[in-house]
This record gives structure tokens, C-alpha cells and sequence, in this order.
């Protein structure tokens, strides 16, 4: 890894990891990607994080799967328990013409027995064929993907409010911007090349306000650090706009031309004062009316979250009110404005346009309007489907326990580790009576399957991915899948015909084609001008236009063409400490991990780095509890318990505990809630409350 010199082929594609969608080129030598290199991509200009730069050797590990797998009739009873590197006790490999047939006669005719979880590690033509098949193969709604547990509250406030569920500017916009406020956000470590903009930003004296529970490298560039009490947001967002509402600050032109319900909103924030809110939030009242007399006097200002707002049962209500908050001061629409939740995985954004949710077809379409449907039908050539929304990732659990789910698809996707309570989630996993997974490791969700099936990574496939600035990129194949191993889009079409469909799909480029057919945010963009171009950005206006960064200058996809301004309440996060769970635990990401870590953790930098499951407590808890920096602790909430190793960070209050949720060893989501938003119905990842315990020095 790392070393440069001759090589036979050099391909430009995409980094597989997090939403930014940096530009790559992978250098090829002997059928092995040997040294990654960022290059001019409209989101990354060169700049790669170390991810990017060093995490693509998983690709190489030789746990990879490379041929079709069939669960042995003697295998041990499903659980997890299997030896990704030494399967053979619980599978034998099989044909693709054997593993295809019993992988398809377990689904065949099962209608709403069956469910489907695609993946935000798709390219936008896999997440459209596999939302595709669920609904023409099966003909319903119920599948889902991981945008349910990331960013699903922010789409749903943004189509209420705004009228669409993309960022309303580039992250790079911020360059235009006078203030910038970061909230739930930890972009150094999650979003790192976007950081460097931010940086960049404050560096030339812009202001930039950072929000968040805990403390963060990017405090050190902010003019405002407010590091609010967990679960807070509300009654602080509140009681900012209430003294831009007290302080006349507002743009009353911008409102009135461009907005609706404004005077509920005004009414509403009356009683949220910042000497009230205070109390609440634990931030200073004067420190309030100054990040609010900031933002709203600005000439332009950016906001930006993470899922610090939107894992929370008030997620929506959370963006609801960033929403609220740039209307008023009329910071949409204008260069160096806008309102842009960083998206997380590299094609959450492109799986989530192509249809990828119960809720919507590709572009929102709605599946509850008939014409819709039919005009989706039609285009697929037959396979009615439902009415009926489908479905959500929890949902479909729930009723896999309920036994009204009996069989399950699932494309890239590991609920065994991702969902929220994933004894609950691996007991419905166990439950299935067939699981075929379709991945490119014998994931933690593999463990339960009754067939598995060969995938390809980013760096073997064609493809286009969509990051959180709305660009849309072509991935390209640098080096052949292992074995085996086969193309994504190759093996759902496969699978489709194997279930009754008539699937004639050579090319991800025909289902390219085929998705522009009912997708108006793909015009003017062509595979061979991805080709060409490799990134145009939607909307694009003509065959010339590279797209548009700004979108809503002249009004919103809403009725009359205005956003709408939502009030919201203070609504307590849905299990509090007290006695018995004392503390609050929060997880997320660290830098050098993805997710559930399968692709990562199996990067030899990367590993090297952060080798070990470990979580942070501020040094004065510690020293309370005569832990040292190193040992192990016990973390227990409502649904269990893990032991683990404690770091000391000073950036986690003292009442806090921060897990990241990449190591099995020490899963953080045998922990988290799994209380759901009622709008977006996203778990409430980022709070719960929780037991620590000395367990032992290492
Ligand atoms: Fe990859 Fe994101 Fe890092 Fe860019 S910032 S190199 S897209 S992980």
C-alpha cells in the first residue's frame, strides 16, 4: 500500500466510503489496485482523506467471497457463529446456476412474506433494479435501506418544508458563505475532505458556528463552540430564533415572497426564551442572542448537519427547525447560502433518488398515486404493485418477529450489526425461514443465510453513485471481481428472471437509460457523458450545463411555489437516565472506520490504526470511578450489555459516554434504543441511557 511507480492501468472511479464522493484514481499493477491518488473531482479538488488514500486494500483480503455458498443441511442452528475465514461447517460452495435456483425457489410466489434491504454501498442502477424487483417481482413496498437509519428524518422535514429531499448547495458553496453553522456533525472525522472547506472558510474569517454534545477538532477554527446537552436541540434552535424573531433581525422580503406559515412559527417562538431555553440546553443566554444576531445578519450563511439532529425520536422536528431557521433569515438560494445535511454513505443520496424506501419510487415519485405507479409499470413493461407504503428497515424486523415476514433479499446490508438493539434484529435474522444475502464478505448478516452470493467492490463494477452535493459520478472497474465473485446489477437480473420477470439487462448503462425514463432529475445527464465528464451535477439544465449547485433561488417545488415554516415543540429523548442507567451513551464513527467495519476492518492501515473496540468517558468520570485510561469497562442499557476498552477524552461531557459502532467484539447497537421518529422513522442512535462499570485492567 502506498508506493508509487509504473503501473499497467490507471482508472479513475469513486472513494466507496462517505458521502463527499471524492475522485480517485486507482493504480492497477498485476490485477491488484496497488496505490489510490485523488484527483480533480468537483467535490474533493485532489484532496483525499485516509480512507480514501489507504482503505482500499479490503478489496484484495482473502476473506473475500469468491463462489456461491449454500447452507450445509448439517450446519450448526443460525446464529452468529461462523468463521468468516472458515465457513465450511456451515456452508458448501455451490455452482451460480445451483446457488441462483435455490436462492430464487425460496422466495418464488411468496408475495408479502418476502422483504428487501438494498444498501447505500450500491450504484444508483443496483439500488434501481433491486427496489425493481422487490416491487415487480413481489408486488409490494417493503424495501429499505440504510438511509432509514441515517438520514431519513432530515428527507422527511426537507419534503415537507422545502419540497425536496437533496441539499439545497454544494458543501463547497460554503467558499461564497459569511457564517456557517455545523451542527451534529463531526466532519474532520466523518466528512474530511469537506472539513478542509470548512477550515478553509474560517480561515479566511468566515464565522463558523459549531453545535454539538461533544467537543471536536473543528471547535479550534469556530467562533461559537456550543456544546449543547445531548437530546437538546430543540430549545436551543428555538431560542435562537426567537431572538432574531425579538430583535426584528428576520428578512421580512425573503418571507414573504418566499415562505408560508410564518406568523405560527412567530407566534410559537414567543415562549422560547433563551433565559428559559438555557435551563434546558445549558447554553449561556448571551451566547445565544450572539450566534443568533450572527447568523441572521450575515450577507449569506450555510447550515450543515449530521446525525447528531437527525438520530433522535425528534429528528425531524431537529431539521425542522434548521429549516425554520434559514428561511427566516432568508439564507436559501443565493451563492454562499443554503441548508445541506452531510450525507453519509457514498450513494445514500443516489440509492434513496433511485427508489430505495417504502415510501417513494425513484425521484419521490409516491406510490400511493395510482398514475405514478402506472407510469412505472408501464415502463417496466407490467408488475402491479401496492398502493400501500411499505415498510420501514425496523418495521420489517418487527414484523419478521410478528411472523407476518418469512423471507428476506438483502444486497449490501448488515442489520446484524447496523440496526439499533441487534439482539432483537439477529433473533429475526435467525428467524427467516430462507435469507439470501448478496455481499462481498461473509458479513455478521451472512452468518443467518440460507444462500449467499459473490459481490463485486466498488473498484470490479460499473456504475454511477450520487454524493450528498447531488453530483453524479461514474464509477469504473479496475480490476475483475475474485473468483467467482460477479456484478451486482448482473445477479439481481439473474435472480429476477429466475422468479418469473423477464429481465434483459446487459449493461448497468441500459438500466441507466431505463431510470431516465421516469426520473427528471437525470436530464440532460447521460452515461456517456458521466463518461465523458465523469461528474454532472442535478439538476441539470442542458446537455452543457455541469448543474446546478444552488437550487431555489426563484421559489420551491411546493404549492405556490413556497417553503413552509413548521414549528416545534421540546419533546425529552425517549428513555432518560435515572437510577439504575445513570449516564447517556452516544455512538457514531470514528475516522478510520466505516460503519460496521467490513470493509475497513479489513484494511490493513486502517486496522493498524484503530485495532481495537474502545470508548470514551471524560477523565474526571474516570478517575470517579478509578479507571485508568486502558481498562476494560462494562456498558449496560435496557437491551444489554458489553464489556470494552475506556479511552479518556475530554471532548465527551462528564455524563457522557461515546461508542463507536464498528467492532462486533463490543457491539454499540447490542446498546442503542431502537424508539423510532414518527416522521422519518429513524431509531434514536445518539441517546440512551446507560450503566458504566469497572470491569478490569487490561
Ligand atoms: Fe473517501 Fe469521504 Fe475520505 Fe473523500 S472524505 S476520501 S469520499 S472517505
Amino acid at each position: 500500500v502506498g508506493d508509487s511507480g509504473d503501473y499497467d492501468s490507471e482508472v479513475e472511479s469513486v472513494c466507496p466510503f462517505c458521502g463527499v464522493g471524492c475522485q480517485v484514481s486507482l493504480k492497477v499493477k498485476d490485477g491488484r489496485v496497488k496505490f489510490v491518488e485523488g484527483i480533480n473531482g468537483p467535490a474533493n479538488e485532489g484532496r483525499l482523506c485516509v480512507k480514501g488514500r489507504f482503505g482500499f486494500d479490503y478489496i484484495h483480503h482473502d476473506h473475500r467471497l469468491t463462489k456461491p455458498l449454500i447452507r450445509r443441511a448439517d450446519a450448526p442452528a443460525k446464529g452468529l457463529n461462523v468463521d468468516p475465514g472458515n465457513w465450511s461447517t456451515h456452508f458448501r460452495e455451490a455452482s451460480w446456476e445451483e446457488a441462483l435456483e435455490v436462492a430464487a425457489t425460496g422466495l418464488k410466489g411468496r408475495g408479502r412474506e418476502v422483504a428487501g434491504f438494498g444498501s447505500a454501498k450500491c450504484t444508483n442502477e443496483e439500488a434501481y433494479l433491486f427496489q425493481k424487483l422487490i416491487r415487480q417481482g413481489f408486488g409490494h413496498n417493503n424495501v429499505d435501506h440504510c438511509t432509514r437509519l441515517c438520514h431519513a428524518s432530515s428527507v422527511a422535514a426537507l419534503l415537507e418544508n422545502v419540497g425536496s429531499g437533496a441539499v439545497t448547495a454544494t458543501f463547497n458553496e460554503i467558499e461564497n458563505a459569511d457564517v456557517a453553522i455545523v451542527i451534529g456533525a463531526n466532519p474532520v472525522e466523518n466528512h474530511p475532505v469537506a472539513a478542509t472547506y470548512f477550515k478553509q472558510f474560517a480561515k479566511r474569517g468566515g464565522k463558523l458556528i459549531v453545535m454539538d454534545p461533544r467537543g471536536q477538532a473543528l471547535k479550534r477554527h469556530a467562533t461559537h463552540m456550543l456544546q449543547f446537552r445531548p437530546g437538546a436541540d430543540v430549545s436551543m434552535l428555538n431560542a435562537i430564533m426567537h431572538v432574531i424573531v425579538e430583535e426584528g433581525l428576520y428578512d421580512q422580503q425573503y418571507i414573504e415572497a418566499y415562505t408560508e406559515n410564518w406568523e405560527a412559527e412567530k407566534a410559537h417562538l414567543k415562549g422560547f426564551t433563551p433565559e428559559k431555553m438555557s435551563e434546558i440546553c445549558g447554553i449561556e443566554p448571551e451566547t445565544l442572542r450572539a450566534v443568533a444576531r450572527d447568523f441572521a445578519t450575515a450577507k449569506a450563511g450555510m447550515i450543515f448537519w449530521g446525525m447528531g439532529v437527525s438520530q433522535h425520536i425528534h429528528g425531524t422536528d431537529n431539521s425542522r427547525c434548521l429549516i425554520s431557521l434559514a428561511l427566516m433569515c432568508g439564507h436559501v438560494g443565493r451563492p454562499g447560502t443554503g441548508l445541506h445535511p452531510l450525507r453519509g454513505q457514498n450513494n445514500v443520496q443516489g440509492a434513496s433518488d433511485a427508489g430505495l424506501i417504502p415510501m417513494f419510487l425513484p425521484d419521490y415519485q409516491t406510490v400511493t398515486d395510482d398514475g405514478v405507479r402506472s407510469a412505472f409499470t408501464e415502463v417496466w413493461g407490467g408488475g402491479d404493485f401496492s398502493a400501500e407504503k411499505g415498510l420501514t428497515v425496523t418495521e420489517i424486523l418487527d414484523d419478521v418477529h410478528a411472523g407476518n415476514i418469512n423471507a428476506m433479499y438483502i444486497l449490501g446490508e448488515n442489520p446484524a450489526m447496523s440496526d439499533p438493539d441487534v439482539d432483537h434484529a439477529r433473533a429475526a435474522l435467525a428467524k427467516l425461514d430462507h435469507l439470501v444475502v448478496q455481499d462481498i464478505f461473509l458479513t455478521e448478516t451472512a452468518n443467518y443465510a440460507d444462500v449467499i452470493l459473490p459481490a463485486s467492490a466498488f473498484a470490479e463494477k460499473a456504475g454511477t453513485v450520487t454524493n450528498t452535493n447531488r453530483q453524479v459520478q461514474m464509477g469504473r472497474p479496475a480490476v475483475p471481481p475474485p473468483g467467482e465473485a460477479k456484478e451486482d446489477w448482473w445477479i439481481t437480473t439473474e435472480l429476477a428472471n429466475r422468479l418469473g420477470l423477464s429481465w434483459t439487462y446487459q449493461h448497468p448503462s441500459e438500466v441507466f437509460a431505463e431510470m431516465k425514463r421516469n426520473m427528471a432529475s437525470l436530464d440532460n445527464i447521460t452515461w456517456d457523458r458521466l463518461e465523458a465528464q465523469n461528474a454532472v451535477t442535478y439538476p441539470s439544465l442542458s446537455p452543457e450545463d455541469p448543474g446546478q449547485p444552488i437550487v431555489f433561488g426563484d421559489g420551491f417545488p411546493r404549492v405556490e411555489g413556497r417553503a413552509k415554516f413548521t414549528p416545534a415543540d421540546v419533546i425529552p429523548p425517549d428513555e432518560t437516565p435515572d437510577a439504575d442507567y445513570p449516564m447517556i451513551l452516544t455512538t457514531g464513527r470514528q475516522l478510520e472506520h466505516w460503519h460496521t467495519g467490513s470493509m475497513t476492518r479489513r484494511s490493513k492501515v486502517l486496522d493498524a490504526v484503530e485495532p481495537e473496540a474502545n470508548c470514551s468517558l471524560h477523565p474526571k468520570t474516570l478517575r470517579k470511578m478509578g479507571v485508568a485510561a486502558g481498562d476494560l469497562v462494562r456498558l449496560t442499557t435496557r437491551r444489554g450489555s458489553i464489556e470494552i476498552m475506556a479511552r479518556a477524552d475530554r471532548a465527551v461531557a462528564e455524563d457522557m459516554v461515546f461508542v463507536p459502532f464498528a467492532f462486533v467484539e463490543a457491539a454499540a447497537n447490542i446498546l442503542t434504543n431502537p424508539a423510532i421518529d414518527p416522521y422519518g422513522k429513524i431509531p434514536e442512535f445518539k441517546f440512551a441511557a446507560v450503566k458504566v462499570e469497572m470491569v478490569g485492567k487490561q
